[in-house]
């Protein structure tokens, strides 16, 4: 094709996109592999349309680093060495949440690996006391049983965050020691079926990973009707399997982010933290770009330094609240608002169906 017909191709695909929210594989290949600012734009439109200008805070509190899982790409893995392994108390995570909710968070996110410690009991009572704070809570804690996500949603969890990491079963299996991809979908399925607002996604650049599993990734978020999804650049960490990978690239995070956002429109996407990792604007570029959820992280003290899933963590020796500081500035900056509700997923169902006649 020459360059002129892709061009139109892409302005083609990209009002379809804009018009119905689904577009074939192919499109989305197309996308993937084009000059990126006019799919940002189209993205950016399409946000602001659908969930306007305000931007969700959510507090992230990393409460454990300790995991029974080996994920070949991650620095938390368990046959990670010079790890400093900690998990917070009851009682720490439950003052870390108090201060956020005092700092103006209105969901907070509790984020650790697989680590058994927390039992069912354990991470029930942990959600009740937050919950008592009147905020939203989300959870991202890995696999667990379908009665698990069933007590923690009886204790009040609102979200649950549970990446698929990669749609490609070989590249999964690679990826991930002793893990099945069935399990992980079926949990995902599992939460939806518990009325958790269910976030997935995926991380982008892992060694092996094409431009067509990317598009399944896509696919697959919109098949499930996902309410979140989170794309990351996969960053090479020391002392893993990965170590001398390539890694993703921000540019190729953006896009598959773009492309999630043109076909799931109401959704929440975050600006994750990985991208500001690559770039020391990359989410606020990633907010041009479809994204309107950040996650400043509100854990304290020598911990913020020691959940390194990947090296170069940003604002590892700022402050809770120097991090929501700097990011709701940069936010203003942008023209946009910091929202003041919990920031649950709007559905604009009529939109999707009329568009779809
Ligand atoms: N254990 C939970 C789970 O499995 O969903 C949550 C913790 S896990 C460490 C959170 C996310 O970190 C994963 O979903 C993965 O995508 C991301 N992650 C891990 N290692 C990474 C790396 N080297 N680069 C970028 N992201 C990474």
């Amino acid at each position: 094709m020459n360059q002129l017909c892709y061009i139109k191709n892409m302005k083609e695909i990209l009002n379809k996109a804009q018009l119905t929210h689904s577009l074939s594989k192919e499109e989305i290949k197309i996308l993937l592999l084009e000059a990126p600012f006019e799919l940002f734009k189209a993205a950016d439109n399409i946000r602001k349309k659908f969930v306007g200008d305000e931007v969700h805070l959510r507090g992230l509190i990393e409460f454990s680093n300790i995991c029974k899982q080996n994920c070949l790409y991650c620095g938390i893995r368990k046959d990670k060495q010079n790890v400093q392994r900690y998990r917070l108390s009851e009682d720490e995570i439950f003052l870390f949440a108090k201060h956020a909710v005092s700092n103006g968070f209105k969901t907070i996110v509790l984020q650790s690996g697989e680590d058994s410690y927390f039992s069912t009991d354990k991470m029930c009572s942990i959600i009740t006391k937050i919950k008592n704070l009147n905020t939203a809570v989300t959870l991202s804690i890995g696999e667990k049983s379908y009665e698990e996500y069933k007590a923690y949603k009886e204790a009040g969890a609102d979200r649950y965050l549970i990446r698929i990491e990669t749609t490609d079963p070989k590249l999964y299996k690679t990826m991930h020691p002793r893990m099945d991809i069935e399990n992980r979908k079926k949990c995902i399925l599992n939460l939806k079926e518990l009325g958790y607002e269910t976030g997935t996604g995926c991380l982008v650049g892992l060694p092996g990973q094409t431009i067509d599993s990317l598009a399944d990734d896509i696919l697959f978020f919109k098949e499930i009707n996902a309410d979140m999804i989170g794309i990351g650049p996969f960053i090479p960490c020391e002392d893993t399997p990965l170590k001398d990978a390539a890694g993703g690239t921000l540019e190729l995070a953006l896009k598959v982010m773009a492309v999630t956002r043109l076909l799931l429109p109401d959704i929440n996407i975050p600006a994750t933290t990985a991208m500001e990792t690559l770039h020391p604007n990359g989410r606020i570029l990633a907010l041009q770009s479809g994204a309107n959820v950040v996650m400043p992280n509100v854990t304290e003290g020598p911990y913020r330094a020691q959940y390194t899933l990947y090296p170069g963590k940003i604002a590892v020796n700022d402050s809770p609240t120097g991090c929501k500081e700097d990011i709701s500035r940069k936010i203003i900056q942008i023209g946009r608002t910091i929202s003041s509700s919990k920031g649950f997923r709007r559905k604009k169902i009529s939109l999707y169906k009329d568009f779809r006649c």
